[in-house]
């Protein structure tokens, strides 16, 4: 089916505005950027700016794309993104380097504040002339202070500058994970290739080396091989070298080598901008009185600080009213009140084994019948949504099982709920059971 070209534009639209509606958590200004590349009716091709903005619609907006293209046309669709601009035969504007970005992780999203001011400074210089200023560059801070978003701005601008530029970023999980595949496949030869002949070597809460010992032993030679070759590390964790729990002397003195910054909890007013920074990316306007409000309620984490402005938007979206202060109030008070009660993995599983009839023993046992496949995947998924616990920790709860095994379960419930209205009420219902059971 071929359409004139004016109809494709206004039908895409049409599906953005929808995907928008539907996800807002998800909704980004940028989507203005996003061009239809090729639409035959059964497959649409959404052509993105760049690289990190293809990994982040894969990652999280490919279900609300297709639901909302299959709305709009009335039929399947099947959605892709790649990088590529709206002129025709335009070439792509970013090569595929590997390193996965997110888009809103840049400095320009960032705000400065006296809580954070000497981690973004040493930020930039770092990214400046990589290898030349701090090395190793060391952020620490609790969690949601802005650390990841940080090493990502790094790896953007470094890249900007310089696109052939070798850089690798990943979690310290992925590092060790990486490093026991190597192991076992016996491929550790290519595994030092990967991380010794980098540019720029950036690591993601470290504090995950601890008790690790040959980890910390390979990364140690890693470590060595950079820094000897004047090439950039930066790193970051939730304490600061010296109080990451059993890590080697040697290794913690080679931390403290460079610059190490801390990041503390922002201000009032650093959270405030944060707040405005936060809607102005997703394309939503916000009044002063409650931007203070968000502020006022969430001050340790700025992750939370998100959430609360996706909550009040949900709800605004749902009930089709403006975003006052009153609707934010109303909004909050559901969540910090759920918020209270605190979910535990053994709830889940409680729920979860009392729904479906099984035991925990089997959950955790190697049994791989649909009977109990199915009930184990919906408990690692309930616990990644329901709990803070990391993939690892839900795997361990699980029978020991690994974080990619973890992962996949998730992704794989996360699409039967898209795609099946009954799994979508089974989730909602389990969830429901959960909250209710957990003392407040
Ligand atoms: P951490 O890695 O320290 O746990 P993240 O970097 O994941 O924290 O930050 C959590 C969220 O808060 C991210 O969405 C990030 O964009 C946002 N954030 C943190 N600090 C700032 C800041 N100074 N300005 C804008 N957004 C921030
Ligand atoms: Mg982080």
């Amino acid at each position: 089916m071929a359409l004139p070209g004016q109809d494709v534009e206004h039908i895409f639209a049409e599906i953005v505005e929808r995907a928008r509606a539907m996800d807002p958590a998800n909704a980004r200004k940028w989507f203005d950027q996003l061009a239809v590349l090729h639409f035959d009716g059964g497959s649409i091709r959404i052509g993105c700016p760049d690289e990190a903005n293809v990994h982040f619609l894969d990652q999280n907006s490919r279900s609300t794309f297709t639901r909302a293209a299959q709305q709009v046309t009335g039929h399947l669709v099947t959605v892709e993104f790649i990088v590529g601009g709206a002129e025709p035969g335009a070439a792509p504007h970013d090569i595929e380097s590997g390193l996965s970005l997110h888009p809103d992780y840049t400095f320009e999203n960032f705000v400065v504040g006296p809580s954070n001011r000497l981690a973004h400074a040493s930020c930039v210089a770092v990214s400046q002339s990589p290898g030349q200023t701090y090395n190793p560059l060391f952020l620490y801070g609790s969690a949601g202070l802005g650390k990841t978003h940080l090493l990502h701005a790094v790896c953007h601008d470094v890249r900007r500058r310089n696109r052939g530029a070798a850089i690798q970023l990943l979690s310290c999980e992925d590092f060790v994970n990486r490093f026991i595949r190597a192991i076992e496949q016996g491929t550790i030869s290519s595994f030092h290739n990967q991380f010794r002949t980098v540019d720029a070597l950036v690591i993601d809460d470290v504090q995950f080396l601890r008790e690790r010992e040959q980890s910390q032993e390979e990364f140690f030679h890693t470590f060595n091989a950079l820094y000897n070759n004047g090439k950039q590390i930066i790193l970051s964790a939730d304490s600061p070298p010296a109080e990451i729990p059993s890590l080697e002397a040697r290794l913690t003195s080679r931390l403290n080598w460079g610059l190490v910054a801390r990041i503390d909890p922002p201000s009032y007013e650093t959270r405030i901008a944060i707040v405005q920074n936060k809607a102005h990316l997703r394309g939503l306007s916000i009044s002063d009185d409650v931007a203070e409000y968000i502020a006022r309620q969430v001050q340790a984490n700025i992750r939370e600080l998100e959430g609360a402005l996706t909550t009040i938007y949900a709800l605004a979206t749902t009930t089709g009213e403006p975003v006052t202060l009153e609707l934010a109030q109303r909004a909050l008070e559901g969540q910090i009140r759920l918020a209270a009660r605190r979910v535990t993995i053994t709830d889940i599983i409680d729920v979860v084994t009392r729904h479906f009839d099984v035991r925990i023993t089997d959950l955790q046992s190697k049994r791989r019948s649909q009977s109990v496949t199915m009930p184990r995947q919906v408990c690692m998924y309930l616990a990644r949504q329901m709990t803070r616990h990391s993939l690892e920790e839900i795997g361990g709860h699980l029978g020991g099982r690994d974080h990619t095994t973890v992962m996949h379960a998730c992704n794989k419930i996360a699409e039967e709920k898209d795609a099946d209205p009954k799994m979508q009420a089974l989730l909602t219902e389990l969830s429901k059971q959960i909250t209710l059971s957990s003392p407040m």
